[in-house]
């Protein structure tokens, strides 16, 4: 077997300088957020790795090089086209909550008020158990074609030898100051000199190095059962406060109530997919705990109802925008990580989104919030008023496709930018802040809310990471960061390029627009621009501009083996894609 321990770092790294955005050849493919990741994806490709083996060596590496949206701290959803056996499967590596954990988890005892989000975020209540590191392991043993402990050597390499700060980089440690500043290992690490790190300087996290090596040496149990378990659990539940934080922050930091035994618990799941058609399309996603596959399925079976075609913008965005609220009224009164799946099957079914699309009219926007449907009915009426959304924007994705044909979508995430903003000392790396993903208190008015905290429960996430197949082979496979707009950015990057016929890099960078069933879009001034004048007559309305929605990547995979691997050409200081062969 070919060692990637001897990977040449210095390889990757002048690769990396030269990637951009869309790359089309043969012979396997790779897109992330960022250059170095796939550089190391790449490479893994090259050397006869599969999608799989890529896809772990470069989430391994975007844990250093973006480490504020993702990490061994951290959670995720991979999915993978399996191509000799033709099967779609998802790995649920979801953090979880503490086994003490109850419904009122996040209400503070002194006042019987919910906490603020922000004190929530940065406490050791926020963080459940990772599953990262069990997601990656599961994945090399199912499907990979290297053991785990390779595939991470590359990513200790490139945190050994640092990679260069970049504005964006800069600017989330900017964002992060006043929380970063409360924990000296935190503060040590992303604050050098009690200061962000200038744009240009190299950034090592040896710490992380050896945690990674640590873990090749011995495998994961050093991280649910052994020494790495006790440094987590510690974290949580005394907070590293430091005694000269060189911030201040506002409010108290809470101890959490993770124990040992929950990280020896910690299990991934294997769900079956979400599966639903959109004309000749296949469209496979994320199960519970994510809402992303029954959202997406249940907003494009209503879109395809409408009977688009590519010549009318604003019937195609018009569309999308009621799809788009109407399944997100239905994803919160009724998706959570318990929801039987019978209520999951219905959610995504053609007679379900023939009850929901009735409401729509095509010359007069619904009006915002609207109810969510009612389960038990069958005809056009709605049921008892839905709840708000939630947004984030941390997260990352990255897509790969092998020259065998397998095709890997994955999107991990430590929850908002930065996590909950402990660094684990002589770890390096950053824990989640994921259960902030529950809601707090109820959201449903008189009915239940999927979505309460419970015992060991897994918060509802958005992340949608989705493979299309075409007549039965793959066809797209794409996903985004960006916490409740993830589904709403799949859907577009979808409505784009299946409906609207853009070609895949179009379909990325085409601005977007963010309709979760609130009053006002929420919108890049692009879009607005091109598109308000037309949908503002038919009653949408505009909440004021965002500068941006996700950070996708995709893959497509054209007829006789071509590849197009597309990443965001600005989002977020723009993506990287490569393919093995260019054309
Ligand atoms: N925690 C979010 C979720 O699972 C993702 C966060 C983000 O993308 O900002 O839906």
């Amino acid at each position: 077997m070919l060692s990637l321990a001897s990977l040449s770092v210095s390889a990757p790294a002048s690769a990396a300088a030269a990637l951009g955005p869309t790359a089309s050849g043969y012979g396997g493919a790779i897109s992330t957020v960022d250059a170095t990741a796939t550089a190391v994806g790449l490479d893994v490709l090259r050397r006869g790795g599969n999608a799989v083996d890529a896809a772990i060596a470069a989430a391994a590496t975007l844990g250093v090089t973006e480490p504020f949206s993702a990490g061994i701290g951290g959670g995720g959803f991979f999915v993978y086209y399996d191509a000799k056996r033709r099967t779609v499967s998802t790995i649920d590596g979801r953090e979880t909550g503490p086994a003490s954990m109850t419904s009122t988890y996040f209400i503070d005892p002194a006042d019987g008020l919910p906490y603020d989000f922000a004190e929530a975020r940065v406490s050791g209540l926020s963080t459940g158990v990772p599953g990262t590191l069990a997601t990656w392991q599961s994945a090399a043993r199912m499907w990979g074609s290297r053991p785990l402990g390779n595939l991470l050597r590359p990513a200790a390499s490139v945190a050994d030898r640092g990679f260069v700060v970049d504005a964006t980089f800069r600017q989330q440690v900017t964002d992060n100051a006043a929380a970063f500043g409360q924990f000296d290992a935190t503060g040590e690490l992303y604050l050098p000199g009690g200061a962000p790190p200038a744009v240009g300087t190299v950034l090592r996290n040896p710490d992380l190095a050896d945690t990674y090596r640590l873990i090749a040496r011995e495998g994961t149990g050093v991280f649910y059962r052994g020494p790495i378990a006790r440094d987590i659990v510690r974290t949580v539940r005394q907070p590293p406060v430091s005694a000269t934080p060189t911030s201040t922050w506002p409010y108290p930091i809470r101890p959490g109530r993770l124990t040992l035994d929950d990280l020896a618990g910690y299990r991934v799941n294997l769900p079956a997919p979400t599966r639903s058609d959109f004309r000749d399309l296949t469209v496979y996603g994320m199960s519970t705990p994510s809402s992303g596959g029954t959202a997406v399925g249940e907003a494009l079976n209503i879109i395809e109802r409408a009977g688009l075609s590519g010549g009318d913008v604003t019937q195609a965005l018009h569309w999308y925008l009621e799809a788009s609220a109407l399944a997100f009224a239905d994803r919160n009164r009724y998706v959570g990580a318990d929801t039987p799946r019978a209520v999951l099957r219905k959610l995504i079914s053609d007679s379900w989104a023939a009850q929901r699309a009735c409401q729509i009219s095509p010359a007069r926007a619904l009006v915002k919030p609207v109810p969510p449907g009612d389960i038990n009915a069958t005809g056009c009426t709605p049921s008892t008023v839905g709840g708000p959304t939630d947004q984030g924007k941390s997260t990352t994705n990255l897509t790969v496709a092998d020259r065998w044909g397998n095709v890997v979508e994955y999107t991990l995430t430590i929850e908002q930018t930065g996590g909950n903003a402990m660094v684990v000392p002589g770890r390096g790396f950053l824990l989640n802040n994921e259960l902030t993903d529950f809601n707090f208190t109820g959201t449903q008015g008189t009915a239940p809310d999927p979505n309460l905290p419970g015992p060991g429960k897994r918060p509802r996430s958005s992340m949608s990471p989705t493979i299309v197949l075409k007549h039965g082979k793959p066809f797209l496979a794409l996903g985004s960061p960006g916490g409740a707009t993830i589904i709403t950015t799949v859907l577009q990057v979808l409505l784009n390029r299946v409906v609207l016929d853009m070609s895949l890099p179009q379909a990325m960078a085409a601005p977007r627009a963010s309709q979760r069933n609130s009053a006002g879009i929420q919108a890049e001034p692009a879009f607005r621009t091109a598109y308000g004048p037309s949908l503002t007559p038919l009653g949408h309305t505009f909440a004021p501009d965002v500068a941006e929605l996700g950070a996708a990547t995709a893959i497509e995979l054209t007829p006789y083996g071509g590849l197009i691997a597309s990443a965001e050409p600005t989002r977020r200081g723009g993506g990287a894609a490569a393919v093995v062969h260019p054309r």
